[in-house]
C-alpha cells in the first residue's frame, strides 16, 4: 500500500464534502430553475459538474495509490432559498468548509511524510481560492445593486455569462 492509512481515512472523509458540494449545487440549480432564474440555474449546474470532477479526482486518486475509496453517505441538501444572494452565501460557506478540509488534509499528509498526496492536493488549493473569490465577488456585486426585480434580472444574466465563459473573461 502506497498511501498511509491515516491519509486514506482523511481522504475518504473528505469525499463526503465533495459529494455534498455536488448535491448542494444541483439543489440550488433546481431552485433557480423553478423560480425563473435560468441563467443562475445554468451557472449552478456547471458548478455541480465541476464538483463531480473534483469528487472523481479524489475517488480515483485513493484507489490509484492503493487505498479503497468509499462512496459516502449523504444528508438531503437545502432545497429552498430566499434569494440568489442566499444561494451565493450558502455556496461560499460550503466552499469555505471544503477549503478548510483540504488544508487539514495537507497537514495530515505532511505529518505522514506523504509528499505524493501533498502534491496531488496543490491543484485543489488553487481551485478553492478561485471558488471562494468568485462567490465573494458575486456577493459584493449583488449587495451593491440590490435585490429588486430588475436587479435580479441583471444578476441572472451575469451568472449566465459565468456559465458560458471562464471566470477571467466574465470579469468575476
Ligand atoms: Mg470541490
Amino acid at each position: 500500500m502506497l498511501i498511509p492509512k491515516k491519509v486514506e481515512t482523511a481522504l475518504n472523509n473528505h469525499l463526503t464534502l465533495e459529494m455534498a458540494a455536488i448535491y448542494h449545487y444541483l439543489s440550488v440549480a433546481s431552485w433557480c430553475d423553478a423560480n425563473g432564474f435560468e441563467g443562475s440555474s445554468a451557472f449552478y449546474h456547471k458548478q455541480s459538474s465541476e464538483e463531480q470532477t473534483h469528487f472523481m479526482k479524489f475517488f480515483n486518486y485513493i484507489n490509484q495509490v492503493g487505498g479503497h475509496a468509499l462512496v459516502p453517505e449523504l444528508k438531503k441538501p437545502q432545497t429552498t432559498f430566499k434569494s440568489i444572494l442566499e444561494t451565493c452565501q450558502k455556496s461560499l460557506e460550503s466552499e469555505h468548509k471544503v477549503t478548510q478540509s483540504i488544508y487539514k488534509l495537507i497537514e495530515t499528509a505532511r505529518k505522514e511524510n506523504d509528499h505524493a498526496t501533498e502534491a496531488f492536493l496543490k491543484f485543489f488549493v488553487d481551485e478553492q481560492l478561485e471558488e471562494e473569490m468568485q462567490f465573494n465577488r458575486l456577493i459584493d456585486r449583488i449587495k451593491l445593486i440590490g435585490g429588486g426585480p430588475q436587479s435580479m434580472y441583471y444578476v441572472d444574466k451575469e451568472l449566465e455569462k459565468l456559465a458560458t465563459t471562464n471566470n477571467a473573461e466574465a470579469g468575476v
